[in-house]
């Protein structure tokens, strides 16, 4: 899969605040921490007020964070995490991620903000037909990854 596939299907930050989703999910996947996205070749955008609490997280400095643990996306419009030489998210360790109290927009959203072509045949997200209690959830997640 081409990254550019990737980042054309992202629509968050930006399709988040526009996004009415109690109107527009039907189903809400609920993830499973299978780790199937964090393997998956791509990139993992970071926001503008993600870094300092990813930074922070990690012990670093905001600039040494940058520095050291962040590329420019293939467009070159933001920020990636850097990923390990198999392509998979640095951060996955041990089947678990290192960033979970601080986890990107970007995977919290996934797969009910974005996903990509075929996604359904690795991840493991369970869909769920209450369509408020998904719509709940996918808020206190989404908020507690943006705003907190
Ligand atoms: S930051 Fe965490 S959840 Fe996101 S891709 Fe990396 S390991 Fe997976």
């Amino acid at each position: 899969m081409p990254l550019e596939c990737r980042e054309e299907l992202f629509s968050l930050p930006e399709g988040l605040f526009g996004l009415n989703l109690s109107a527009s999910m039907s189903v809400y996947y609920q993830c499973q921490r299978c780790t199937a996205c964090c393997q998956r070749p791509g990139f993992v955008r970071i926001t503008e007020a993600e870094i300092p609490r990813i930074a922070a997280h990690l012990g670093l400095e905001e600039a040494e964070f940058i520095q050291r643990f962040t590329r420019l996306t293939p467009q070159r419009s933001g920020l990636a995490l850097l990923d390990k030489p198999n392509g998979e998210c640095l951060y996955l360790e041990n089947g678990g991620c290192l960033l979970q109290a601080v986890k990107p927009s970007q995977c919290v959203g996934f797969p009910n903000t974005w996903n990509y072509p075929g996604w359904r045949e690795t991840c493991k997200a369970i869909p769920l037909k209450n369509e408020e209690s998904g719509t709940q959830e996918l808020r206190k997640g989404m908020k507690a990854s943006l705003f907190s």
